[in-house]
Formats: structure tokens, sequence, C-alpha cells
């Protein structure tokens, strides 16, 4: 089998909000995304499809005729209001989660010789949406910044293996990074709000256990667990995934996923006891 991808940009308005329901629970639920009469966002939608390769052509399937699908089933939605201009945001909020099953159900019966693999949609920089054709199930990925000082040093180490094997990151008074953090969660999509998660809800916990505990802080002096553990990004990740697990589940509704960015050529996933 193999995996080909396939991507197209959207510029829409769009405004999250079920008229029956105060405005307090509809920020709590939607955000920002809630506010007044509308706002917009560069959508971009990567759509991975999947097949085995055709002996005639050397191609899994011609990547024009998925570019045409495409652009008749997501490149409609571009310089349009969601809520406005298509009618089956007219019942639905149009949410990023609502839009990806929307746009699964609608390119899947045009794609005759491969099979839809995944669908990623990107709100913003900060939210992404993924579907993998499971049912209900959404993959919801929030991104934050933050930054921190540290430094690697093993206590179980001799001080001359420790300059070995960390090199300038043992530099006694440490050093810093800007810490970028994907937090995942899967969950089936709540057929009322159109999301997995209230948007407030995961924003709390992420200031909480996240900014609150480590932004401009020094890992070793400053954070509990690092007094004891060596703070590489592979401890931070696990320790970030044992604080957000707990807070984050609410079966079937679970974290999924979580991806520290060091630098920008270092980045360590965990996805705790499961594989992705
Ligand atoms: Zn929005
Ligand atoms: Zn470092």
């Amino acid at each position: 089998m193999l995996y080909l991808t396939r991507k197209i940009e959207f510029a829409a308005a769009h405004v999250c909000r079920r008229p029956e329901w105060p405005d307090e629970q509809n920020r709590r639920v939607y955000g920002a995304c809630a506010i007044g009469s509308g706002h917009g966002h560069d959508y971009v939608c990567d759509v991975t499809v999947k097949g085995p390769i055709d002996p005639r052509t050397g191609m899994v399937v011609n990547l024009v005729e998925v570019n045409r699908t495409m652009k008749a089933v997501v490149g409609v939605l571009n310089a349009t209001h969601l809520n406005d201009d298509h009618p089956a945001f007219q019942e639905r909020v149009p949410t990023t989660e609502w839009l990806t099953l929307v746009l699964w159900d609608r390119l899947q019966p045009h794609l005759e010789r491969c099979l839809l693999h995944r669908i990623r949609l990107q709100e913003s920089r900060t939210r992404v949406v993924e579907y993998r054709g499971e049912g209900s199930m959404v993959y919801v990925t929030r991104r934050i910044e933050f930054n921190a000082a540290h430094r690697l040093h093993s206590a179980v180490l001799s001080d001359e293996e420790n300059a070995e094997v960390f090199g300038k990151c043992n530099s006694p008074n440490g050093h810093g990074h800007n810490y970028e953090l994907e937090v995942t969660v899967r969950g089936p999509v709540d057929e009322r709000t159109g999301t997995v998660i209230d948007l407030e809800h995961l924003d709390k916990v992420l200031e909480e256990e996240v900014m609150a505990r480590y932004d401009h802080k020094n890992l070793n002096v400053d954070v509990e667990e690092f007094r004891t553990l060596n703070p590489t990004s592979e401890m931070f990740a696990r320790v970030i995934w044992d604080r957000l697990a707990v807070r984050l589940a609410d079966p079937p509704r679970a974290l999924y996923r979580v991806r520290l960015v060091e630098t920008s050529k270092n980045a360590f996933e965990y996805y705790g006891e499961q594989e992705p």
C-alpha cells in the first residue's frame, strides 16, 4: 500500500455559535470562534489517499484526478462564509471537526481508484483537526509555546561522563529554548457542539498544567519533577503526558499524543503506552 498526500488551501469565514445558548456557554465550547458575526481562517487541507501501485502507470492514482475532485469538493469553500453560503452548515455549527467529517463524506464517492486514508485540516497554526475514517472519532491538536531554561545532567553519571554525553547542554549554568508543544486529543465529535472537547476547558488545562508550571522557568531549579529527573525533552514530554492524561481523561475521549519541539531540529513525540 502506498500513501499520497495532496494539499489544498481555502480562505473562509465562519462563526461557531448555537443561537439558543447563552454567550457564556458558546464561549466555553467554541472559544474566540463564537464571537460576533464571523471571522475567517486560512484553512490548509491535506488529503491523504492510499492504494496499490498500478503496474501499467507506476502510480497509485493520477493526482490530476485527485486534484480535480479536491477543487470541486474543498476548493468551492474558498472565499465563502461557511454558515451563510453552504446549506450543510445552516443546521450544524461549522467547526473544523465537523467540516473535516463533511469533506470526508463528500470526497470518498469520487475517489474510485484509491481509498481515502486521512484528512488533516489546519484552521490556524494553533489548531489542527485530523480524521482517519474511524466512525466519528477525530483528532484535535492544540499548539502552544513557552520558554524555559534547563541543564542536561544525570545524577548517576560522573561529571566527565555528563560532559561527554550531553556536550554543551551540560554547561553548568544551563541554557534555554522556545519550546513548542502540540497536544492531541482523540474523541468522538459531539453531535450538538460539533467539537471533540470544549476549547475553554482544553486551554484551561494547558494553562494550568503547562504554562503555569514551565513557562519562563528554570526546569532544574523551579520544577519539582526535575529536581530528580534529568530534564531532557524525552523526559519532559513524558512528564507533560502524565499530567495532561489525567486531566483530559473522559472516555471515550482521551489524550492521544504529546509532541514537544525543542528546537527547529529536534521534536519528541509520546503516545503513552499505546502505539501511534
Ligand atoms: Zn474560527
Ligand atoms: Zn537544551
